[in-house]
């Protein structure tokens, strides 16, 4: 099940409670989820990282105030961004939580993941951005109303589709213009306006790889805090076309036997990674 994947909301369950935004102050000692661009402050040193806990290292120098997010292990939660220039605490190291190092297990790039997407709506929520007004908190969830033209806005989360696509024993994987060579991936891309899920398959292929496809089938999906999508995997089959990349946002779709694919498509963290794990052989 997609469910287990990293960054969804399984990958935490019994370690951490979700809390709406608590109005009142609360002075109790908790843990920290401290970001710095995406990578997620840790002690330093330890094979397996864990979440700092207690009073804040005095020498660091806090960008937003924090942000009381739930409850990890029964204690509050705090999340807070010190700005990328900063120095970091003594005795503190900051981990990609979306890359592959294996000190930050998948529980801690989640909850880092967590963090950074309320964080990324708090800070893009503050103005109306229908009259300019400022906002304020619709109690008991993370929506917020104008105080000024009284409409309400949610979190923002963007739908985005990921693609297998199967020929016989042959997978397509493209690469897009800003990769490594050699690097590959699915074919992905944001949900248009006026468009079913699988009518975006259907045109991200053909965008990406010139391709038709048929059969499309829903797979898994997964929160992507990067900053904030919700990949949506599907299988498809190939139906006719020969591929071609359109030379500007993908420079390579080539088909891939199954038994000699690439190194790890996508992420490790990643729905690409899962979807060729799962359904990537016969
Ligand atoms: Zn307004």
């Amino acid at each position: 099940m997609s469910n287990s994947l990293p960054f969804n909301a399984s990958m935490l369950s019994g370690l951490f409670t979700p809390l709406s935004p608590e109005q009142e102050p609360d002075h109790t000692p908790g843990f920290w989820a401290v970001l710095q661009g995406s990578s997620l402050l840790v002690p330093a040193g330890l094979q397996q990282a864990r979440l700092p806990y207690g009073a804040l290292p005095a020498d660091m120098v806090p960008q937003t105030e924090p942000l009381k997010i739930g409850l990890w292990q029964g204690k509050p939660l705090r999340a807070l961004r010190i700005a990328a220039s900063d120095m970091l605490p003594l005795e503190h190291e900051a981990l990609p939580f979306q890359g592959p190092d294996s000190r930050l297990d998948n529980t801690l790039a989640t909850i880092a993941g967590r963090a950074a997407q309320i964080m990324h709506w708090e800070r893009r929520s503050r103005f109306c951005s229908h009259c300019g007004g400022r906002m304020t908190r619709i109690p008991a969830g993370w929506g917020k109303r104008c105080i000024s033209c009284g409409d309400e806005h949610f979190p923002h989360i963007h739908p985005c589709i990921i693609v297998l696509v199967r020929r016989g024993a042959e997978l397509l994987l493209i690469r897009k213009a800003a990769w490594n060579p050699g690097r590959f991936s699915l074919v992905a891309g944001f949900l248009d306006f006026g468009e079913s899920l699988e009518e975006c398959v259907q045109r991200e292929v053909r965008e990406e790889a010139e391709i038709e496809v048929t059969n499309i089938r829903y797979v898994g999906s997964q929160c992507w805090p990067f900053p904030s999508q919700q990949m949506i995997g599907f299988l498809a089959d190939y139906v006719s076309g020969e591929v071609k990349p359109d030379g500007v946002e993908v420079v390579e779709a080539v088909w891939f036997d199954e038994a000699a694919l690439p190194e790890s498509p996508g992420g490790k963290r990643s729905i690409a990674r899962w979807i060729m794990e799962m359904y990537g052989k016969n």
